[in-house]
């Protein structure tokens, strides 16, 4: 890895690696198997301080910042996709929280997230509104000192298993995206109705579920930022996300490529390992390639966000790269491992299955591709050539 890490962040990345290699990966196949959560393990990173580490100290984090928690995601996500999914999750809360709530609300809830005891949810997606997140429909309606929340979400990560959602409403129909608030809404709340965990593809073990609200009343303590700010909220939180999905989807690259590597140097056909045929060979060498840029794409947009810069355009360019190299990825270490690569005796064929989101949620490519192109024609609207 050329990239230049300093000591600090290189010891925090170790310890993470040690965790996802002795506690972690040995767990991996089970809770693929299985499809069951797994409190034990988000438990166990809370203690560690991994769940936390971008927080200040006074809110009990180590502050160490973006580049060093989306190192370690990675190293989290090359044991295991699905427990860098719910770690990035846990970070987007916790972020969040930092940012936007009000004093109760952090007291109440980044210690409690933070220790891994407690989970959340964060609810934007419809069944009708999915990319275009600005045209939700379930709707927050004043009634003296409380809000009635009416409508539903789908695809809630980690809903079946959350304590608290952080739920998008519009507050304001006529007001576009400046009528969208997000309110706190505890597990338990009366009109809160949390739905049957679905089966998924891959990431197993990662419980995801429809939520709904049926006059679900909670009060006015419960709006999460301002009236209105709710647009400005999601999109900060899904600017930083998405840097844990490039993480996520880079540990899976890589974690693809060290086995298709091994395996392409060992395996024999026709007299000689088959890495030495350029079918197989060159698709190593272009993993190993994209693999860098993406790590490249990524660490500058952590940095990025680190030093304060405007960083949304760098993070959709890491999100969709990492996301769709990954896809690629893992999808010829399957063929690099032949017949091998299809049982589900290896691990290349979860691989390939728990790539596939990384492509979907926190915006699609075709999204991120479209943020890219604004900004671009944005950038370069006034260009001359001198
Ligand atoms: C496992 C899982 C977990 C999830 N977790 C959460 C969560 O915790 N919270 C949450 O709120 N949501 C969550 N989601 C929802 C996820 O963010 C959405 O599925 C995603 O944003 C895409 O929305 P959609 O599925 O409605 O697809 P659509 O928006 O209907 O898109 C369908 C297709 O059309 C393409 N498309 C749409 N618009 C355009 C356009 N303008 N230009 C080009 N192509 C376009 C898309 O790229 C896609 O290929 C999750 C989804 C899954 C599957």
């Amino acid at each position: 890895m050329n990239f230049q890490v300093d000591e600090t962040n290189q010891e925090i990345r170790d310890m993470v690696r040690h965790f996802a290699v002795e506690v972690i990966a040995p767990r991996a196949k089970e809770i693929d198997e299985k499809d069951e959560f797994f409190p034990d393990i988000v438990e166990k990173a809370g203690e560690l301080g991994i769940l936390s580490m971008e927080l200040s100290e006074e809110e009990g984090g180590i502050d160490c910042g973006t580049l060093a928690s989306v190192m370690c995601n990675e190293e989290i996500s090359r044991a295991s996709a699905a427990v860098s999914n719910v770690i990035g999750a846990i970070h987007l809360h916790l972020g969040l929280l930092h940012r936007f709530g009000s004093k109760a609300q952090k007291q109440r809830w980044i210690p409690a997230l933070s220790s891994g005891k407690q989970i959340g949810g964060f609810a934007i997606t419809e069944p009708d509104s999915g990319s275009d997140a600005a045209s939700i429909k379930t709707s927050a309606v004043r009634s003296g000192d409380n809000w009635v929340i009416n409508g539903s979400k789908c695809f809630i990560t980690l809903a079946p298993v959350s304590d608290m959602l952080i739920v998008l409403t519009s507050t304001d129909p006529t007001k576009g995206v400046h009528g969208l608030t997000c309110f706190i809404v505890e597990k338990g709340t009366p009109g809160l109705k949390v739905g049957p965990k679905e089966s998924m593809m891959g990431q197993h073990g990662v419980p995801v579920s429809s939520v709904y609200f049926d006059d679900c009343t909670i009060s006015k303590e419960n709006m999460f930022g301002e009236e209105g700010q709710g647009f400005k909220i999601m999109m900060s939180g899904l600017d930083g996300t998405r840097l844990d999905v490039a993480a996520c989807a880079l540990g899976l690259s890589q974690a693809a490529f060290e086995l298709a590597s091994n395996y392409a140097a060992n395996r024999k056909q026709f007299g000689q390992p088959i890495g030495n045929f350029q079918g197989v060979g060159f698709m190593l060498a272009e993993m190993a390639t994209e693999i860098e840029a993406g790590r490249l794409l990524l660490y500058r947009a952590a940095q990025y966000r680190d030093a304060g810069i405007p960083y949304t355009k760098e993070a959709s360019m890491a999100k969709y790269f990492c996301s769709d190299n990954a896809m690629m990825h893992t999808t010829n270490a399957v063929q690099i491992f032949g017949g091998y690569g299809y049982s589900k005796e290896y691990p290349l064929e979860r691989f390939m299955r728990d790539a596939k989101i990384c492509q979907i949620y926190d915006g699609t490519s075709q999204i991120h591709r479209l943020i890219i192109m604004r900004s671009v024609l944005k950038e370069y609207k006034e260009f001359t050539c001198n």
